[in-house]
C-alpha cells in the first residue's frame, strides 16, 4: 500500500481549529449537535468505498451482501424507533427526503399547503427559489396574530379552497408542538395526502417529548443530524402503501449511489435514541430550553408566542431595541463566542438576510452536559452582549468567560 505518507498539515490544521471552536464557544444553533464517538467512527469508516445503488436484495452492484446488512439494520430500527410501516434511510439530506416525497406522491404542478417561509417554514416548503416552490403550486398558511401559534382555521379555509393533493406540516423555527392530529383531519376533510417534516424535532418524538407524527401522517421526515445527534443526512418514513413511490423516488429518482458510511452511522444514532438515556436528554433539551427562555425574558428579551415548549426559541427584538436587528445581533454574539442565527418573526419588516430575531436552541448545549445554572449564564451573557455590542473590551471579556464555562463542558476534549 502506498498512500501519501506526509501528513496534509493544511487541512487538517483547520479540522483541528473546528474542535477547537466547538469545545472554547457556545453553539446555540437549533438545528445543531454534537454526535458521539460512536456516529462519527461509523461516518469515517471503510462503508465509504462502497457503490450500492437500490436497495437490500435488489442492488445494481456487487459485494452488496455486508452493505445490505447495514442498511437493513437502520432501517428496522428507525421502524422500531418511532413504529413506522416503511422506512428510505438513503436521503442524503432533509431537503433531499422532502423532494422525494413531493417527486413520489405529486404530479409538477399540484397544489400543496405549507407552513410560510417567514413563519417559521422550510424553504423545502414551497420558497420560490427553491425547488419546491418552482415544481409545484404551494399555498402558505400561518400563525395567528394574537398567538403567534400556526392557524388551524386558516388551515382548513385554504385547504377547503385551494383542494391541496398534500398537506405539509413542521417547522425549521417554531417554538411550539406541533400537534399532528388537526392536520390529519383537515387532510381527510379534502381528500388530500398528509406529511410531516419532523425535521427538527425529531429526537424529541424519538426521546418521548412530542406528539408521534407516525401514528397519524402518510409520510414522516426527518434529518438524523439535528436533534436526534446522528449524522448528517436525511429519512422518511412511511405507510406501507406508500413504500414503492418513495423508494423508486429516492433512487432512482432523486439520488445516485447511497452513502453507505452515513447509512451505517445513522443506524448507530437510531440505536443510541432508543436508550433510556436519550429519553432523559430529550426531556433536559426542553427543560434547559424553557429555563433559557425565562432568563432570556427576565433581562426584557420578548419571545415569540411567549415562549417555548420545544428546543427552540425566537427572540423578537424589536420592542428590545428597535435599532437592533438580528444580522446585528448574531454578528456581535459570533465575536463573543455565542453561534446563533438571525431568524425572521412573524410579519417581520426587515428581509430575510437582515431579520428582527434571533433563533436559539438546546439541543447542543443539553448535549455537552450543560444544565439551568448554564442557561442561565448563557441569558445573562446574550443581554450583556447585545447591550454592549460596541464595547470590545466587554466582548473580549465575554468570549474569555464563556471559552472558561465551555471548556469545562467540551464535547470533544483534546
Ligand atoms: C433542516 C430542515 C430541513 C432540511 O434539512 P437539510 O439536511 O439541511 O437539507 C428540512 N425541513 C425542515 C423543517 C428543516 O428544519
Amino acid at each position: 500500500m502506498s498512500w501519501p505518507t506526509d501528513r496534509d498539515t493544511e487541512l487538517f490544521d483547520i479540522v483541528d481549529a473546528e474542535r477547537d471552536r466547538q469545545n472554547r464557544t457556545v453553539q446555540l444553533i437549533a438545528s445543531e449537535n454534537f454526535t458521539s464517538p460512536a456516529v462519527m467512527e461509523a461516518t469515517g469508516s471503510v462503508l465509504t468505498n462502497k457503490y450500492s445503488e437500490g436497495y437490500p436484495g435488489k442492488r445494481y452492484y456487487g459485494g452488496n451482501e455486508v452493505v445490505d446488512q447495514a442498511e437493513e439494520l437502520a432501517r428496522d430500527r428507525v421502524k422500531a424507533l418511532f413504529g413506522a410501516e416503511h422506512a428510505n434511510v438513503q436521503p442524503h439530506s432533509g431537503a433531499n427526503a422532502n423532494m422525494a416525497v413531493y417527486l413520489g406522491l405529486l404530479q409538477p404542478g399540484d397544489t400543496v399547503l405549507g407552513l410560510r417561509l417567514d413563519q417559521g417554514g422550510h424553504l423545502t416548503h414551497g420558497s420560490p427559489v427553491n425547488a419546491s416552490g418552482i415544481l409545484y403550486r404551494f399555498v402558505s398558511y400561518g400563525v395567528t396574530p394574537s398567538d403567534e401559534r400556526i392557524d388551524f382555521d386558516q388551515v382548513r379555509d385554504l385547504a377547503l379552497e385551494h383542494r391541496p393533493k398534500l398537506i405539509v406540516a413542521g417547522a425549521t423555527a417554531y417554538p411550539r408542538i406541533i400537534d399532528p392530529q388537526p392536520f390529519r383531519d383537515i387532510a381527510d376533510e379534502v381528500g388530500a395526502l398528509f406529511m410531516f417534516d419532523a425535521a427538527h424535532i425529531a429526537g424529541l418524538i424519538a426521546g418521548g417529548v412530542h406528539p408521534n407524527p407516525v401514528e397519524v401522517a402518510d409520510v414522516v421526515t426527518f434529518t438524523t443530524h439535528k436533534t436526534l445527534r446522528g449524522p448528517r443526512g436525511g429519512c422518511i418514513l412511511s405507510r406501507a402503501d406508500h413504500a414503492a413511490a418513495i423508494d423508486k423516488a429516492v433512487f432512482p429518482g432523486l439520488q445516485g449511489g447511497p452513502l453507505d458510511h452515513v447509512i451505517a452511522a445513522k443506524a448507530v444514532a437510531f440505536r443510541e435514541a432508543a436508550q433510556p438515556e436519550f429519553a432523559e436528554y430529550a426531556r433536559n433539551v426542553v427543560s434547559n430550553a424553557a429555563e433559557l427562555a425565562e432568563a432570556l425574558a427576565s433581562h426584557g428579551l420578548r419571545l415569540v408566542s411567549g415562549g417555548t415548549d420545544n428546543h427552540l426559541m425566537l427572540v423578537d427584538l424589536r420592542s428590545f431595541d428597535a435599532d437592533l436587528s438580528g444580522k446585528k445581533a448574531r454578528l456581535a454574539l459570533d465575536r463573543a463566542g455565542i453561534s446563533l442565527n438571525e431568524n425572521t418573526v412573524p410579519d417581520d419588516p426587515r428581509p430575510p438576510y437582515i431579520t428582527s430575531g434571533l433563533r436559539i436552541g438546546t439541543p447542543a448545549v443539553t448535549t455537552q452536559g450543560m444544565g439551568h445554572r448554564e442557561m442561565r449564564e448563557i441569558a445573562f451573557q446574550i443581554h450583556r452582549v447585545l447591550t454592549h455590542r460596541d464595547d470590545d473590551k466587554v466582548i473580549d471579556a465575554t468570549r474569555a468567560e464563556l471559552a472558561e464555562l465551555c471548556t469545562k463542558f467540551a464535547p470533544y476534549p483534546a
